[in-house]
Parts: C-alpha cells; structure tokens; sequence
C-alpha cells in the first residue's frame, strides 16, 4: 500500500513531522501496535526519539481519524484499520488479531437505539491456541 503520508496529513489539517510520519510508516503495514511497540520500532533508526514523543504523536492521530486505539489486556492497542471488524485478544499470546465478521446488524441495532457508532470495533478475548483451523483470520 503505497500512499502520501504528507498529504494524507495535510488533508486531516495537521503539520508534516517526521514523528507522525514515522508512526505511520510502522502503522501502515498493518496489525495492532502498543506504544512500547512503536517506540521500539522507531528507536532503531531514530534513537533520540522518546517514548513521549511517540504517544503524543499517536494521540494527534487518533483524535484526527487516522488511526484509532482501544484497551485490551491491559494495554492500549492502535490500529490504522477504521473498517469494523472484530480484534480478539488472544489470551494465551498476548497479540490481537483481526476477524472479518459481518457488524452490519450490530451496526443497525445500535443506529435503532439513537446510538450512531462514530467507529465501531468488538473486542472478544479468547485463547487463540484453541481455534478451529480453517477459519479465516487474518494475523496481524
Ligand atoms: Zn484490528
């Protein structure tokens, strides 16, 4: 997926930083992320970076709907994926993982009720090892 992270930016009314555009180029290939995680990632070619750095960058991008973040385990996860789906919490491996579910009708259900979900996720925890093989899951 190749896209202008600049302009992608500027169309959601932010300034260009190196920091946000690092953070996304980890986000952009995909999966859940903890902030540890990116910082992690980040410090490997950039080493003055600070964990703080990195958790403000993160909170600009969610408030602007580039990515989003939800708890699960105790620790807050950012996803760049903003299509509903279900994030499982795979209890025995401590890692999220996306399944493509139909949430249409939990989506109608909701809107019935006078609730308009702004971005909707459902976070089930499970033991991952126990899954039927052959279903479809896409690891993140
Ligand atoms: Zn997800």
């Amino acid at each position: 997926m190749e896209m202008d992270i600049a302009e992608m930016l500027r169309n959601r009314g932010l300034k260009v930083t190196p920091q946000r555009i690092a953070v996304i180029r980890v986000m952009e290939r995909g999966g859940h992320f903890s902030g540890e995680q990116i910082f992690n990632e980040l410090r490997k070619t950039e080493p003055s970076i600070s964990l703080s750095t990195v958790y403000n960058a993160l909170e600009t991008l969610e408030k602007a709907g580039i990515i989003r973040s939800f708890e699960a385990g105790g620790k807050t996860w950012y996803e760049m994926r903003m299509e509903p789906h279900v994030n499982v919490f795979c209890e025995d491996i401590g890692d999220i993982i996306d399944v493509d579910l139909d949430l249409e009708n939990l989506q109608k259900s909701l809107v019935e009720k006078g609730i308009e979900p702004k971005n909707l996720s459902v976070i089930v925890y499970a033991e991952c090892s126990k899954m039927m093989k052959g279903h479809q899951v896409r690891q993140s």
